[in-house]
């Protein structure tokens, strides 16, 4: 199928015949991008809402129908409400939502800030456009992680509005300084921030995007709203990257597998913390020499993290981790895991 780049609809104020029965029914009814137009009490002030930028994280979607269905005409925002839903054409393809990007295509979320303006890269530009046509006061850009874990918020400063967004859908608030070209890291002149609600397979992921959207949706002053619950932050995470042509295993046991080999309970740590001297896997004779982390400066900073006990990978200090994953495809293209150091929390 040939994607229109140049592709994006506009719905405005959208009717239960135009939402469908439910979502899926809804996904497949649209192709490119969709940006989804909800008037508020006050008209002068518009909130966005993104999300379905990775095809195969549905939390953010499930949850806008879901609103979108409930909305009445007694119940409006409080402000305008734009919802863009990014890659409606990519989470449509068989298996539905089972495909963060098109095979020969390119992850989206890294296609922003590009000075390229055709396939992929014109599609974020589109993206971007919608985005500041309304000027926005805030931008939410929703995701679920690959592996399971709690929800927590990304952002690239520290504010009171970040804190007091980040509570509205979970109570961990991360700053990146990472630039990877995606939506998130764009200035557009308001307050920026992702939330990745879980993993696409939980309820409870889809439960803290809707949540989140119905405070958003009924909060006025939010810059002054109490926070909702406390927000734990973590500063600057690294990725810990597995070297290009290196083999990646998952097993629970020693196999002897080349490369580096994962427990297949990594997903755990997500939930916790890493301790000093825990393994979280197996190397071979290349030892450390698989992995690497990049440091800000572009060095790798490995052996800062993790050392080798035997072939045994173990962490060096007390690590808080997110996002580890056990989707081999994703782990060997993005990361396997991102890392803080635990004493580096605020
Ligand atoms: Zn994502």
């Amino acid at each position: 199928m040939a994607i229109d780049f140049s592709e994006i609809n506009y719905l405005s104020e959208p009717d239960s015949f135009t939402l469908k029965a439910d979502h899926v029914q809804f996904l497949l009814s649209i192709s490119g991008p969709t940006v989804i137009d909800i008037s508020g009490k006050d008209t002068s002030r518009t909130r966005v809402i993104t999300t379905l930028i990775h095809g195969n994280e549905p939390s953010g979607l499930i949850a806008l129908h879901r609103w979108l269905t409930n909305l009445t005409a007694d119940n409006r925002p409080v402000t305008n409400m734009r919802f863009i839903i990014c890659s409606p054409d990519v989470a449509s393809q068989s298996p539905t939502f089972g495909h963060r990007y098109l095979e020969d295509g390119l992850d989206l979320n890294r296609c922003f800030d590009h000075s390229l303006d055709y396939s992929y890269f014109k599609r974020a530009n589109l993206i971007s456009a919608a985005i500041n046509e309304v000027s926005p006061e805030i931008l939410i850009d929703l995701h679920n992680t690959s592996g399971c874990g709690p929800a927590f918020a990304v952002s690239v400063n520290k504010t009171e509005l970040a804190l007091s967004l980040s509570s509205l859908f979970c109570s961990s608030l991360i700053l990146s300084e990472i630039k990877l070209g995606a939506i998130m890291e764009q200035d557009f002149r308001c307050q920026t921030l992702t939330v990745e609600c879980g993993g696409s397979q939980d309820q409870q992921s889809h439960e803290v995007a809707y949540q989140g959207i119905c405070h958003l949706a009924s909060i006025d002053d939010v810059q002054a709203c109490h926070f909702h619950r406390d927000v734990d932050v973590f500063l600057a995470p690294l990725r810990l990257q597995i070297k290009p042509g290196v083999d990646l295993n998952y097993a629970d046991i020693d196999e002897g597998f080349e490369g580096v080999t994962l427990l297949s309970n990594i997903e755990q740590f997500n939930y916790g913390i890493l301790r000093a001297e825990q393994m979280l896997g197996w190397v071979d004779q290349q030892g450390l020499d698989n992995l690497q982390i990049i440091d800000k400066q572009g060095n790798n900073c490995i052996g800062q993290y993790f050392t080798l006990r035997g072939n045994q990978l173990i962490s060096k200090i007390d690590l808080n981790i997110f996002m580890a994953t056990k989707v081999t495809s994703i782990a060997k293209s993005d990361c396997l895991l991102y890392l803080v150091a635990h004493t580096n929390q605020m």
